[in-house]
């Protein structure tokens, strides 16, 4: 098995990640595991591919290992694209998964269902120890209701339904998530590049 060490301190992320790249023999490290120093890596790039890069390669120059990214973001069509790169903060810095679905609700309170259209995107980076990079962006597209349904996953997951379903990202399954998901699509971009590349 290929280790690679996640740049990413978001569990959820990482069991995602690792449930799709075992299927390639790769298995993800966390940082701590990796000897990476506590350090945290400003996310203060304009665009998806700016963070994600950002994140991996500073990981990998701390570790001298393969490193793996994902920065990812809710779009929304109404709001112009938003939350985006500050999914993560979108209620502030001392905000957290409930309180940026609140706001998100807030912003789209009375807009009809079909202009509340939205996509996931996840560009995930690796960045191998001699510096080169490979990028992959996936994306999964689909609609924000008006409440919060299911247990599942995390982040805006409970608020978002993609196409083809009836249900939020949090009702399905592990499983059936990461089959059509924008991380899933992403890693799927990366499997053929790393074919590619060999
Ligand atoms: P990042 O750590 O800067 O990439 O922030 C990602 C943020 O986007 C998360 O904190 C979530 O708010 C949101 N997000 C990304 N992927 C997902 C997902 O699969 N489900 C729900 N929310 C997600």
């Amino acid at each position: 098995m290929e280790t690679i060490v996640a740049a990413s301190r978001n569990q959820h992320k990482i069991d995602e990640m690792q449930a799709i790249l075992q299927k390639f023999g790769m298995e993800i490290i966390s940082r701590d595991d990796a000897g990476v120093p506590k350090i945290e890596i400003e996310e203060d790039g304009e665009t998806f591919e700016e963070n994600s890069y950002k994140k991996a390669y500073e990981i990998m120059k701390l570790c001298g290992k393969t490193t793996i990214s994902d920065d990812s973001g809710l779009m929304v069509d109404y709001l112009g694209g938003a939350p985006g790169v500050y999914s993560a903060r979108f209620a502030g810095e001392d905000g957290n998964d409930q309180k940026n679905n609140e706001k998100l609700l807030t912003l789209l309170a009375d807009v009809p269902y079909k202009e509340r259209r939205a996509k996931f995107v996840s560009v995930i980076t690796m960045v191998f120890p001699d510096g080169e990079a490979i990028t992959a962006r996936g994306e999964c597209h689909g609609h924000i209701i008006d409440t919060p349904v299911g247990e599942n996953g995390f982040g805006y997951d409970p608020l978002f339904v993609p196409d083809g379903f009836q249900r939020t990202f949090s009702q399905l399954s592990p499983e059936e998530k990461n089959e059509i998901s924008h991380r899933a699509n992403a890693l799927a971009t990366l499997e053929r590049l790393l074919k590619e590349r060999k």
